[in-house]
């Protein structure tokens, strides 16, 4: 990796918003999720929950590579999902398109915050709706009831990214360097972040250049020298 790109990669990294995250509950169709996963990308969500029954990666496509730097966790089911993201300590809005809901502009988006998103065809499910704190929604002007799940995305994450932007909230890290550095390898050097998952070996540091500062015994654990790792990757 170059240190332009590693410096490029800190950048990003260095402005992500741990504490702000999206849980899609059974948005289901592949170009909906990789659109709301790169609407996460851009304005610095580091994380997304998903409730899939079954664990599915985000995919390429529509997310033009943004999948790779956003991680996932998937819950079984809306009440684990809360449980977890209450249990951060956030507070969770759910989109519903209800009489009673808050016009999403009306939100304090710099306090920890998970925005839930529902399925496609019915919107949230009542659970979510029971266990979340607070309903926003996105007025509708129009004939059509609703908005695309990917575009009610897009406004309300560009809304908290407009206030948390204001409030100084990009231009400190929040990320650990930990996983900056883990990111970095996995992105920067994706085939010896390969092999040292099947080798199962703890991924090495990166320095301030974006070169794998490794100890000899890293290196002798993967088996290879760093002159045929930069070959690989070249
Ligand atoms: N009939 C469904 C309902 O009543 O919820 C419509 C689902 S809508 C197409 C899919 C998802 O997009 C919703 O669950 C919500 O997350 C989001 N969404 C669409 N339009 C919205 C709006 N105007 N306000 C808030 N969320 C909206």
């Amino acid at each position: 990796m170059s240190p332009e790109r590693y410096q490029r990669i800190r950048e990003v990294l260095e402005k992500r918003q741990t504490d702000l995250t999206v849980c899609l509950e059974n948005v289901h169709k592949p170009h909906n999720v990789s659109a709301v996963v790169r609407t996460c990308d851009a304005v610095g969500i580091h994380r997304v929950h998903t409730v899939w029954e079954k664990q599915y990666q985000f995919r390429r496509g529509t997310a033009m590579g943004s999948q790779q730097w956003v991680r996932q966790t998937n819950h079984m089911n809306i009440a684990d999902a809360m449980t977890d993201l209450k249990g951060q300590g956030m507070q969770v809005l759910v989109t519903n398109l209800s009489e009673t809901a808050v016009d999403f502009r009306d939100i304090d988006y710099t306090k920890p915050t998970a925005i839930l998103f529902g399925q496609e065809k019915y919107g949230a499910t009542d659970e979510a709706k029971a266990l979340a704190d607070q309903d926003i929604v996105i007025p509708m002007m129009g004939m059509v009831q609703s908005l695309n799940v990917s575009v009610a995305a897009a406004l309300v994450l560009y809304e908290a990214q407009r206030q948390r932007t204001i409030a100084g909230m990009y231009s400190t890290q929040h990320l650990a360097e930990e996983e900056c550095q883990a990111l970095a390898f996995e992105n920067g050097y994706p085939r010896l972040f390969k092999l040292c998952q099947r080798k199962g070996l703890a991924l090495p540091p990166i320095n301030e250049l974006g070169e794998i500062a490794a100890d000899d015994s890293w290196w002798q654990d993967m088996q290879i020298t760093q002159a045929e790792a930069n070959a690989l990757e070249a």
